[in-house]
């Protein structure tokens, strides 16, 4: 028999997917049954904390899929992604970057709300999601890849990028530039949102978003391109 060691993580991670696969039933092939499926899951603990599942939207044949890390406080209270703060200032991005919201479809690779108590009052603080939860869901979001089989697959900020990509996936270093994979036929890489709502000050602010907006037009280039092919 082979040894443990002797497998390597890569093989191991492929495995744990193939089994983590099964959950999603291949035989709900639209966005609508996947989302009323994921309602019900608990592969792993995050739904006990969370008020609900946050499913991807947008057009099941869109052209562009944005994938975030998670949904945030108010995407867990009203139930939709990117509805929040981080969501408001990457409508103002599409905007300035000319991708209109109907091209795209938005989702996370984890569709619960991941949260710490503050230490005073009744804030919620948003929690990274460990590999194993992230690995857990990640069926629902290949499920969504699957439906929507878009042309262009954006990564927003390290936690989508590295699960899509690989662990060792730097965004800094890798951002804007496409990168060969099997998931789409164009896949690239920036910041999520949420980091340019912690930039220092206004300017720092201010050049953050305009970097994220040259890498969205590069993904807006690229939709045109798809378009006109
Ligand atoms: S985070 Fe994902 S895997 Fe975990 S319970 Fe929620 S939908 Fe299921």
């Amino acid at each position: 028999m082979k040894r443990l060691s002797t497998i390597s993580k890569k093989s191991v991670d492929q495995a744990d997917h193939a089994n983590a696969s099964t959950r999603v039933n291949p035989a709900l092939k639209t966005i609508v049954s996947l989302r009323d499926a994921a309602r019900e899951c608990k592969a792993c603990d995050l739904w006990k904390d969370a008020t609900q599942t946050v499913f991807g939207e947008g057009p099941s044949r869109a052209k562009i899929m944005l994938v975030g890390e998670q949904p945030g406080d108010q995407e867990d209270r009203v139930g939709h992604p990117f509805v929040g703060p981080a969501g408001k200032l990457l409508v103002q991005a599409l905007e300035q970057a000319s991708i209109e919201r109907d091209e795209i479809y938005l989702t996370n690779v984890v569709k619960h709300f991941k949260w710490a108590a503050a230490a005073k009052g009744k804030k919620r603080i948003h929690k990274k999601p460990r590999y194993s939860e992230i690995h857990a869901c990640r069926p629902w979001l290949d499920s969504e890849l699957r439906v929507v089989k878009p042309e262009i697959l954006v990564c927003l900020g390290s936690t989508a990028a590295q699960s899509l990509l690989g662990r060792t996936f730097s965004v800094m270093r890798q951002r804007g530039q496409p990168i060969k994979s099997a998931l789409a036929p164009v896949v690239i890489a920036t910041v999520h949102p949420s980091s340019i709502l912690r930039a220092p000050d206004a300017d720092a602010r201010h050049l953050q978003m305009q970097a994220f907006v040259n890498d969205l037009k590069i993904v807006a280039e690229f939709s045109r391109k798809a378009k006109a092919a």
